[in-house]
């Protein structure tokens, strides 16, 4: 419904930045915290499904939390994986700074 896509959009936006604008070099705390947030968005996260799979996900591909660049990537592939399983097509990874953070240059 358009509900779950409206809430996916928002969230996928919110997760994007954050993890764009996630520290260059994390403190071992920093990092603890981004873990157990990802674990904590998957048990709240307000569509049941989609949180049952992502925490899944979270166990077979645990979030690479070492800097911005490793988080921004993971989400990516993270997404992504969402992008197949619902017959999406995939996004190129490589453009993840200019989709969320530097804006697209056209
Ligand atoms: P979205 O997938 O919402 O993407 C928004 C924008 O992000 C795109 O327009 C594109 O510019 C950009 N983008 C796309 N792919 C990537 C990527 N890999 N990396 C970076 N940027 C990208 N829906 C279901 O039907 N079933 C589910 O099980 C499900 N699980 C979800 C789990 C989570 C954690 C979240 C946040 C959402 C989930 N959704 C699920 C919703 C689904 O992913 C989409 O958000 C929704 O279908 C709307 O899709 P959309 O085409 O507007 O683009």
């Amino acid at each position: 419904p358009q509900d779950k896509d409206e809430l996916g959009r928002s969230t996928w936006k919110f997760l994007h930045t954050m993890s764009v604008n996630y520290p260059e070099k994390p403190s071992i705390q920093e990092q603890k915290d981004m873990v157990n947030f990802l674990g904590l968005f998957g048990k709240f996260y307000p569509c049941a499904p989609c949180a049952e799979d992502f925490r899944k996900d979270l166990e077979q591909n645990p979030p690479k939390v070492e800097s911005d660049m490793a988080l921004s990537r993971w989400l990516c592939q993270a997404h992504n994986r969402v992008n197949i399983k619902v017959g999406k097509p995939e996004f190129d990874c490589s453009k993840v700074l200019e989709r969320w953070r530097d804006g697209w240059k056209d």
